[in-house]
């Protein structure tokens, strides 16, 4: 296993520390919590990937940082992934956050990362693999072993410290705003559509969705 510094008992990080980088766990992770989520998760998915294994380590760390026990069946936890795809998969199954329950949003930026906001106290973590990882995995390989293997077995085994980066942030938008009241709707002045989760705009008397406002992404 790829482990830089020395032994001791305080965490270490294995990678440069970035300004509001937490230390995370150098022990293995719980491999109850993991099995169940990538159990959830290859289900949905069809097989087991790399990435979701990724996906939902996140989860699981974010949710030890946090203080919040996984997965959620409540609205407390939101999930911001910054990338759809496997990744998503394993966050969901391990959060209990999922898009059809208001408790996941894509933030589409290509991105195997994402972001886990308690919406109680307002704390968000930050958490992606760390950016040298693959190499590492690939470094600590035996010969015969096929790449893909090697990051399944990685991933599921190597402490979060030796894993993933994660960091406190700040959010710049007005979370209330996304979160939004269920149950509201309006009926668009222009298109005559209706608009759920207080998505629309006034504008004098007008009440508009977003796209009849700036442009839809369809003509
Ligand atoms: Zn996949
Ligand atoms: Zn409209």
């Amino acid at each position: 296993m790829a482990v830089s510094g020395p032994a001791s008992s305080a965490p270490v990080l294995s990678s440069p520390a970035l300004p509001g980088q937490l230390a995370l766990p150098t022990d293995p992770p719980d491999p109850a919590a993991l099995d169940t989520a990538l159990a959830g998760s290859s289900a949905l998915h069809g097989h087991l990937c790399p990435r979701q294994i990724l996906g939902a380590r996140s989860a699981l760390l974010a949710g030890a940082l946090l203080d919040l026990d996984l997965p959620r069946t409540d609205k407390r936890l939101l999930v911001l992934a910054e990338t759809d795809g496997c990744y998503a998969d394993g966050l969901s199954a391990a959060s209990g956050c999922w898009l059809g329950r208001r408790t996941l949003r894509l933030m589409d930026y290509g991105r195997v990362a994402a972001t886990f906001v308690d919406t109680r106290s307002g704390r968000a973590v930050r958490v992606w693999p760390q950016t040298d990882l693959r190499e590492r995995v690939r470094a600590g390989k035996p010969e015969d072993q096929k790449r893909y293997q090697a990051y399944l077995d990685a991933y599921r085994v190597w402490p979060d410290a030796e894993l993933l980066t994660a960091r406190e942030v700040t959010l710049q938008f007005d979370l209330d705003g996304l979160l939004s009241r269920h149950g509201q709707r309006a009926v668009c002045s222009s298109c005559g559509e209706e608009i759920i989760n207080e998505r629309w705009v006034r504008r004098g008397e007008r009440v508009l969705c977003p796209a009849c406002l700036s442009g839809a992404y369809y003509v």
